[in-house]
């Protein structure tokens, strides 16, 4: 039995068997064999079990994003029948007699390059395909996880670093916890794995060798504990059990309303990243959701989603909502969310570059989408719309511009929208210190505590080693959220937090206190937020 150290990001404890999960691109050694047909045969059996996830990829992909985005798991598979490319695969093993990791890599590296030469646009992106593929059967090949297949049982995930995109491409079923070695604590993997409620460390050293062994996550004192005696298991199984029965009091409160002692009724909702994430609002009985980050929709994708599968995912959200407040925030992409396809040039300060609704003015085009698929969702339950790293009046006018030209359009269509409520988010400071102003723009105001915390300390949110002086309870961050709150309410404009500070069960009264409307948070804190609701006095 060993344990590591790290720091955790969610609390609880899970129990399972390691699955090392690699990065995109694997370190592939070119090493020798012995026996050809039985390198020839391992490659066979490999792609067999390839082409059996990527079956099971485009089922799951039909059901929740329909079918036309699943086709492209349809071309993987019969990338992988392609005759050119099992040919050279073999080819490689026999004429070099090495492993089948790496003629797979060489092959795949061979025909990821003819196809980038091409003319063609479709051929060009096949590159990414071939590449794609590749790493599938290179994973499959070297028994660890890689992308969304992290086998069948459930498992705790150990890698290097994540990216949001690859959290977000896991099957949560088959998730116990996650381990990194790097990322921090207010990074959005973070995020998400609060939001999937799952046990999570970082900052731990790890080590490769632990694939396939048995495990423990402690969430509670940031421990992992590698291959744990039968004491520390049945102690672990008890906090486990421990929980399960503090989730069953707290589950009492579920159909209980969200007011004070006083009578101040608050609006209690939930955060979520993706349409699989509505399940966990549901249960945990959120009254709405004030924050739907839209971006994770184009970062699950390869290529822009268009209109109309946008639309099937808020219209989905909205009507499984039932008539609840869905809170959509605009794409909000850059930074620590980047997306290959959108082609974003390399900057030497991201967070502070050309993300969200900066790129959503300058490239009109994919905001039109956007705003068009939100507003045809809207006739389908309660959407209310939120644009992100607002700094300026001048922007939400610039919004205001387009809403109006996109109902136009709309109207000239014959197409029907629903009443839609528009707020900003508040997480710049400049946004804090003009908030009287816009509050006579807007319906409502989110305050974004991550990024207000990051840009009114001047701490990186992704830096790690900062995490320790990254301080949301810092008194500028409290303060502007009081100014925040005052100015919204002289202006007419509900105000609700969304950052991860509104699920501080330390500061809930502190909050309520300064007049908040609504707190979002993932859904698992909304019971633990509700009991507190319920028995503050703000008399
Ligand atoms: C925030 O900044 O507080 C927020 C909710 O947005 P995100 O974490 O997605 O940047
Ligand atoms: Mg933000």
């Amino acid at each position: 039995m060993e344990r590591y150290k790290g720091k955790s990001i969610f609390k609880g404890i899970a129990i399972g068997k390691i699955k090392f999960y690699f990065k995109g691109k694997q370190q592939v050694k070119r090493e020798k064999v012995d026996n050809i047909e039985a390198e020839i045969q391992r490659y066979e059996q490999a792609k067999e079990k390839a082409v059996g996830q990527l079956n099971a990829l485009y089922e799951k992909a039909v059901q929740e994003v329909g079918e036309a985005s699943a086709a492209i798991f349809e071309v993987h598979t019969m990338m992988l029948d392609d005759d050119d490319y099992n040919d050279s695969v073999h080819n490689i093993i026999t004429s070099q007699g090495v492993s089948a990791e790496y003629a797979v890599a060489t092959t795949g590296d061979n025909f990821a390059t003819m196809f980038s030469e091409m003319e063609d646009e479709y051929f060009k992106a096949r590159a990414a395909d071939i590449k794609d593929i590749s790493e599938r059967l290179i994973t499959v090949l070297s028994g660890g996880a890689s992308g969304s297949d992290i086998g069948e049982e459930p498992v705790i995930i150990v890698a290097e670093d994540l990216a949001p995109s690859e959290t977000v491409q896991m099957d949560k079923d088959k998730l116990l916890a996650f381990v990194t070695e790097l990322g921090s604590a207010n990074s959005h993997t973070a995020i998400l794995a609060r939001t999937m409620n799952l046990p999570a460390l970082i900052g731990v050293e790890i080590q490769e060798s632990w694939n396939g062994k048995m495990a423990v996550v402690d969430g509670y004192s940031g421990t992992l504990i590698i291959e744990p005696d039968e004491d520390v298991l049945a102690s672990m199984k008890a906090r486990q059990e421990q929980d399960r029965a503090t989730r069953e009091l707290l589950s009492q409160l579920k159909g209980k309303e969200d007011v004070t002692l006083d009578g101040k009724q608050i609006k209690l909702y939930a955060n979520i990243g993706s349409i699989k994430d509505v399940a966990m609002v549901l249960e945990n009985d959120a009254r709405g959701i004030g924050l739907f980050r839209s971006e994770f929709l184009y970062l699950e994708k390869e290529d822009y989603p268009t209109e109309n599968e946008q639309f099937q995912v808020y219209k989905t959200v909205a009507e499984n909502m039932a008539g609840r407040r869905v809170v959509i925030r605009t794409l909000d992409i850059g930074a620590d969310k980047q997306v290959d396809y959108f082609k974003m040039a390399h900057e030497e300060n991201p967070a502070m570059g050309y993300r969200a609704i900066r790129i959503c003015l300058d490239r009109v085009e994919i905001f039109k989408t956007q705003l068009r698929a939100l507003f045809r969702a809207s006739a389908y339950g309660r959407i209310s719309i939120m644009y992100p790293m607002i700094i300026s009046v001048d922007e939400v006018r610039k919004i205001k511009t387009i809403v109006h030209q996109v109902k136009a359009e709309l109207d000239a269509e014959g197409i029907a929208y629903g009443e839609v409520e528009q707020g900003v988010m508040i997480e710049t400071p400049a946004a804090v210190m003009i908030s009287d102003l816009l509050a006579e723009e807007v319906d409502f105001f989110s305050i974004g505590t991550n990024d207000l915390t990051q840009y009114t300390l001047a701490i990186d949110r992704q830096n790690s080693k900062l995490d320790s002086i990254y301080d949301s309870h810092h008194p500028a961050v409290l303060r502007m959220i009081q100014m925040v709150i005052e100015n919204g309410h002289k202006g007419g404009a509900w105000v609700g937090i969304c950052g991860e500070l509104g699920a501080d069960t330390t500061l809930t009264e502190t909050f309520l206190k300064m007049g908040i409307d609504e707190l979002s948070v993932s859904p698992t804190f909304v019971l633990p937020i509700r009991k507190i609701i319920r028995e503050t006095n703000l008399n």
